[in-house]
C-alpha cells in the first residue's frame, strides 16, 4: 500500500520507512507533485495535522498521515503552541523565536513547558490519532548546538542537559516526536487495508 507522508521533507520520510512494514510504501508530497504550503489554519496541533491530511486525501485521494508540534509553556498559558515555528515573526528563524521566549520568561521562575506532537492519520475512512509529549523546563540561557528549533532552551525533566546538548538517540527515544511516530508505526504494523 502506498501511503502518504505530508511533508515536504524526504528526510523524515526516509528515516520512517525504515522503521514501517515492507507493505506499507511512503511517499512525500514531493512525490504526488504537490509543492504547495498546505494551509495550517486551526486553532490546535489536532486542528492543524487533520487539515494537512485532509488536505492530501480529498486532493489525491490517498491515504496519508500529517504531524504538528508545538511547544507549551505553562506560564504564559500555552504559548507559543501552534505558533511555535513563527512566534518571532514570519521567517521562522529558531535564534529569534528563543530570543523571544527568553524575553517573555525574564525574571519567571514557574518555567515548566511540554513538547507535544499530534499525528492524525487518515486510513479506510476514518482519521486517527496519535500524540507523544515530553515534560521538562525551559532554562534561563541557550545551551548546545545539536537539533533545531528550540532545542538549546529545552531541558527535558530526568536530565541536566538540554535537547541541543543530548545525543539524537537519546532524545528520539524520549521526545514527544519519537513517541507519537512509535504509536503510529505500531498501529501500522498490524492494520489491515
Ligand atoms: P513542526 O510542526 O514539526 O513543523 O514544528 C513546529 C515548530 O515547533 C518548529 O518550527 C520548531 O520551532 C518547534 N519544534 C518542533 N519540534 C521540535 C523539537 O524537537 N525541538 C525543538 N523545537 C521543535
Amino acid at each position: 500500500m502506498e501511503l502518504v507522508f505530508a511533508t515536504h521533507n524526504p528526510n523524515k520520510v526516509k528515516e520512517i520507512q525504515q522503521l514501517l512494514p515492507e507493505h506499507i510504501h511512503l511517499i512525500s508530497l514531493h512525490d504526488l507533485g504537490c509543492t504547495q504550503a498546505i494551509p495550517e489554519t486551526a486553532n490546535t496541533l489536532q486542528g492543524n495535522a487533520r487539515l494537512k491530511a485532509d488536505f492530501v486525501t480529498k486532493t489525491y485521494h490517498r491515504p496519508c498521515f500529517a504531524d504538528d508540534t508545538g511547544l507549551l509553556v505553562d506560564s504564559l498559558k500555552g504559548a507559543p503552541g501552534i505558533f511555535s515555528a513563527r512566534y518571532a515573526g514570519p521567517e521562522n528563524n529558531a535564534n529569534a523565536n528563543m530570543d523571544k521566549l527568553l524575553l517573555n520568561l525574564k525574571n519567571q521562575k514557574e518555567r515548566s513547558a511540554y513538547f507535544k506532537t499530534v499525528i492524525a492519520l487518515n486510513i479506510n475512512n476514518e482519521t486517527v490519532y496519535f500524540e507523544g509529549e515530553v515534560h521538562g523546563k525551559i532554562i534561563t540561557e541557550k545551551k548546545g548546538i545539536k537539533g533545531f528549533g528550540y532545542d538549546p532552551v529545552f531541558q527535558p525533566d530526568g536530565y541536566d542537559k538540554t535537547f541541543a546538548q543530548l545525543p539524537l538517540e537519546i532524545k528520539n527515544k524520549i521526545s514527544h516526536r519519537g513517541k507519537a511516530f512509535s504509536k503510529l508505526i505500531a498501529y501500522l504494523n498490524y492494520v489491515t487495508v
